[in-house]
């Protein structure tokens, strides 16, 4: 199986995880997570990767007392713990309530552009895009930031696009109680822009279609409002 048609391929099937197996790049669900060792407190973790990350500067020749750097590997311990990779962290997965649908609306609702800002797990640089998530309610409805605040929990953990992808509509089948939901995810990885090909015009497409969104009408209703051709 090629990667084209893994990428449009619309359910998770057993053939289209072991594919993806097959190709040594994504295979799982879940972000890979050790279970043999305690959960540090925040504070110890940000202690250990500052103490870390400075031994990488030293390995790489720096000077640790110069002013400018001297404050880096604790900036950075406290950006990798408290903000770039806080969605590893459960206790920071949103909190959503879920409403009755009260205005009796039962077309498509589709909240495309959300930013995305995650890490490629291999690289550890930067994945910058957009998601564009739908959804068909069937009685329940949750406040439109609630998707946003679901696409960033699970953007900011080192990730491969497909597996975001699938995490974010996963999330929203689960508190939504329907198979209805779609994401698309159209992102730049900076670890192919800025080094290795250095192809600065490329982006990445994935996309999840669940339930209602298999069928084709459906998915290009959802793809005419979001732009892309289907
Ligand atoms: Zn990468």
């Amino acid at each position: 199986m090629k990667r084209k048609e893994i990428m449009s391929n619309t359910a998770v099937t057993d053939e289209l995880l072991e594919a993806l197996d097959y190709e040594h790049y994504w295979n799982g669900l879940s972000t890979p997570m050790r279970d043999d060792v305690n959960p540090l407190s925040k504070e110890e973790k940000i202690e250990k990767i500052r103490s870390h990350f400075k031994s990488i500067m030293e390995t790489l020749g720096m000077d640790l007392n110069d002013d400018s750097l001297q404050e880096t590997p604790l900036r950075v311990a406290k950006m990798y713990v408290n903000e770039v990779f806080k969605g590893l962290d459960a206790d920071n997965k949103p909190a959503i309530k879920l409403f009755k649908n009260g205005y009796k609306y039962k077309e498509m609702l589709v909240e495309r552009d959300i930013t995305v800002y995650s890490y490629c797990e291999h690289h550890f640089v930067p994945i910058i895009g957009k998601a564009h998530v739908a959804y068909i309610s069937n009685g329940n409805v949750i406040g439109l930031s609630k998707i946003n605040r679901l696409v960033e929990y699970y953007s900011k953990r080192p990730q491969v696009q497909e597996r975001l992808n699938e995490q974010i509509a996963r999330a929203l089948i689960e508190v939504l109680k329907t198979e209805d939901v779609a994401v698309i995810i159209d992102a730049e990885h900076l670890c192919v822009k800025s080094r290795g090909i250095q192809d600065t015009a490329s982006s990445t497409v994935t996309a999840s279609y669940h339930g209602k969104f298999k069928n084709e009408t459906t998915r290009k209703e959802f793809l005419t409002y979001i732009n892309l051709n289907a």
